[in-house]
This record gives C-alpha cells, structure tokens and sequence, in this order.
C-alpha cells in the first residue's frame, strides 16, 4: 500500500519531521482542503518535495488548477474537484483544512456560503478526520480577534467581534469552526491542531482579490494609482507564504493543538506599505484615497512568542525581501511574455 512505501528522509525540506538524515520516513497521505489556491498550493509544493502522497479537494471558487499543474502528471498527486460543504470518503493520514475564500472581496460575495463553508465543511472534514483516525488542522485566522482592543494579540485574548456586521460570515464562521475542531477533540479524541493566520502574501495570491498587498502590487505594476482606504493608518502584520508553510507543517507534526498565531511581528500602516511597494516597484506610483469599508481592524499585528517557545517557529522573510519575489509572480502573469 502508499502507506509503507518510503522515502529518504534527506529530502525533507526545513526541518519539519523529526528522523535523522539518513533513515528512512513513512510516507503519509495528506489531504489539503483548499489545495489550488493561493496557501494550499505552497503547502503541497512543500508535501509532494517531502514525498509525500497529495490529495487536494478544491472547489476552485478563489482557487486555480494552474496553481498545482506541475504535479498533476505525478502519480503521488490527486486534485478533486469537490465542494467541503458535501461529505466525502477518503483514506488519509492528516488533514490540512484550508478551503475557505480568504478576502473580504471574495468571502463577502456570497456570504452565506462563506458561512456554509466554514460551518458545515469543517464539520464534514472533522467527521472524516474521525473516521478515519486522522490528524487534523485548522487554518483560522487573526480576524478572530475582531477590531482587537489588546495590542499585540496574543493567543489567550478573545476577540472584539462584530456578530453581524459584514465580515461576520469569515470572523463568526472561523470561531466556530475553532469552537468545532476543540469539541471533536475534547469529544471524540480526535487530535486537532489550530492556527491563527495573519496576513499572508507571496506569489499566486489572486490578482484581483482586492487584499491591500495584491491590490497595490498590481496598481503599481499597471501604472495606477495605489489606493489607501481610510487614512492610511491602520496597521497589519505580512508575514510571506513560505513562513506561513513551515509553521503550518510544524504545527501538524509537532505535539501542541494551539491555537497558535502564525503571523510576521513586522507591523506596518498602509501608508507605510505603499512606500515599501513604491520603493520595489515604482518610486512615482501615486497615492489616492478611498473611503474604508465597514468594520475594518485598525490594528493587527501577532504575539508569536506561544509558537517561538513551543514550536521552535518564527519568520524569516522580512517584507522588503518578500515582496519583490511576489512581484515578479504579478509582472509574469499580468503582462505574460511582454514582461
Ligand atoms: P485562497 O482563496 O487562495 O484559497 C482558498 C481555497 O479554498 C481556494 O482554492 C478555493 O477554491 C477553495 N475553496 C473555497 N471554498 C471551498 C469549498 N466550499 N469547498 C472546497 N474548496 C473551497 O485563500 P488562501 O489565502 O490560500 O487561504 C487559505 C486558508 O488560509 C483559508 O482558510 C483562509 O481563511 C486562511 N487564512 C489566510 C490568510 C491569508 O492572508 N492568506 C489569513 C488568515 C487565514
Ligand atoms: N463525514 C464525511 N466523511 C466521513 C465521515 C463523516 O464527510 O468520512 C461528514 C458526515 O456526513 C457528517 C459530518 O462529517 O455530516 C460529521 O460527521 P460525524 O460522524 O462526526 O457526525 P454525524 O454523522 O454522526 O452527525
Ligand atoms: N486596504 C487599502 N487599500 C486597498 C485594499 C485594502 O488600504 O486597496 C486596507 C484595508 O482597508 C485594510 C488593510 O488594507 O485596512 C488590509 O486589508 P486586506 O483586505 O488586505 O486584509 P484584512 O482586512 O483582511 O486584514
């Protein structure tokens, strides 16, 4: 069966796994919910690297089977197109639980479904991860803190949530999806694991996604002005997509449900980011202001010390050396071969 067949353990990548150099690691199934979008796609890059046996089950809403291409020809490798709102069977041995649109543009287009999503497809891949005995990890978010009242956040606060305003469908539906993963483990012994995302960036983020990082990598790239909503104030915390991944994996393999923050400490005010993005792409990209939307956080920015101390995790990619690396993403699928 997949499940004895074996592979070097020299090519695990970071240190996630714990057999030395040398000796030989199971290999595991593992399931990525959300795999073609934008964090899942990094996720199973590193997976498949590790030898590992990939099942992803995407609807492709924010997703792109483009994001997986390179390994659809791979034997080790399946893509499913299924919605987590509808039960499924599958043989697995972890679960990384990801399928949810993550921007507000997206998750507020049908909101209801957004809740669906996170409600009842968590649901579903908990029922799988009992079933089947598998370990399972949920991607919840730092908007579970709401518009935060303590600053830094640490794991232990619990949040400042409008529970109906518009963003409620992604805050409220991740809180109980946390809510849901802790009661099937407390109940049904299921070993679940937690984690808080900040703000993420890098390549294959969807280009018209209206996040602030994406929105203004593509404005300066297209000539257009970057456009600050509000007064520019407000702060958040990037953290680049291959930090996001590393801590994703250590958390799976490590011994700790969480939650744990996975978040880049750097904070910065949007005004700041455009000056970042000036200084990469175009020192002369003009600012312009537009109205904020409803709800929107005026300050986010993790307490990583929970992660530092138990997962032996922290960022490495500071946003001045991350940002280029995406931007060169944006500038190939923005202007194809003219770039
Ligand atoms: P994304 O939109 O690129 O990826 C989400 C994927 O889930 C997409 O491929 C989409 O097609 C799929 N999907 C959505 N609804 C589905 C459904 N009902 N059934 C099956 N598949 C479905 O977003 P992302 O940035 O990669 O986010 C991945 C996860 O990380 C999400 O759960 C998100 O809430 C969480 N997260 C991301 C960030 C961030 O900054 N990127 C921050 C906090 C939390
Ligand atoms: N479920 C699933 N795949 C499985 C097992 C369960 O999709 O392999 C779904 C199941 O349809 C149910 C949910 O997960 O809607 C919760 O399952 P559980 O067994 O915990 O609860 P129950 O079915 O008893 O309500
Ligand atoms: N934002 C902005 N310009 C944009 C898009 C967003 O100034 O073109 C602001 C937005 O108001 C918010 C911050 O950037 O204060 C982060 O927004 P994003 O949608 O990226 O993430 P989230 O609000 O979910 O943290």
């Amino acid at each position: 069966s997949i499940v004895s067949d074996v592979v070097p353990m020299g090519r695990v990548v970071g240190g996630v796994g714990r057999v030395p150099l040398g000796l030989k690691r199971k290999q595991l199934r593992v399931l990525v919910t959300g795999g073609a979008g934008f964090v899942g796609s990094h996720l199973v890059d590193r997976l498949m690297e590790r030898g590992d046996s990939v099942i992803v089950v995407d609807n492709l809403f924010t997703g792109r089977k483009e994001n997986v291409m390179h390994h659809m020809a791979n034997p080790r490798f399946e893509m499913i197109r299924h919605d987590v709102v509808e039960p499924i069977l599958l043989e697995v041995d972890q679960i990384y639980h990801l399928a949810c649109p993550a921007s507000p543009v997206h998750y507020k287009f049908n909101p209801i479904k957004t809740i669906k999503t996170n409600v009842v497809g968590t649901l579903n891949m908990l029922g799988l991860a009992k079933r089947i005995g598998a370990r399972f990890l949920l991607t919840s978010t730092s908007e579970v803190y709401g518009d935060p009242l303590e600053h830094p956040q640490v794991e232990t606060y619990w949040g400042n949530v409008n529970p109906i305003g518009v963003r409620s469908c992604y805050d409220e539906g991740k809180r109980t999806a946390e809510t849901l993963a802790m009661d099937y483990h407390r109940g049904m012994g299921i070993e679940v694991r937690i984690a808080r995302i900040f703000n993420t960036y890098g390549p294959r983020m969807c280009i018209d996604d209206g996040r602030v990082v994406s929105n203004f990598v593509a404005q300066a790239l297209r000539k257009e002005p970057l456009t600050v909503y509000g007064d520019g104030k407000q702060t958040r915390s990037f953290q680049y997509v291959s930090d996001l991944v590393e801590g994703l994996m250590r958390l799976m393999e490590g011994e700790h449900v969480g939650p744990f923050n996975v978040g880049n400490p750097g904070e910065f005010t949007m005004l700041e980011l455009a000056k970042v993005v000036q200084d990469t792409i175009d020192p002369n990209a003009r600012i312009e202001f537009r109205p904020n939307t409803a709800d929107d956080p005026h300050m986010r920015k993790p307490d990583i010390s929970k992660a530092k101390d138990l997962l032996g995790w922290e960022p490495k990619v500071a946003l001045r050396h991350g940002l280029p690396l995406m931007v060169e993403d944006f500038r190939q699928r923005i202007f194809g071969d003219q770039a």
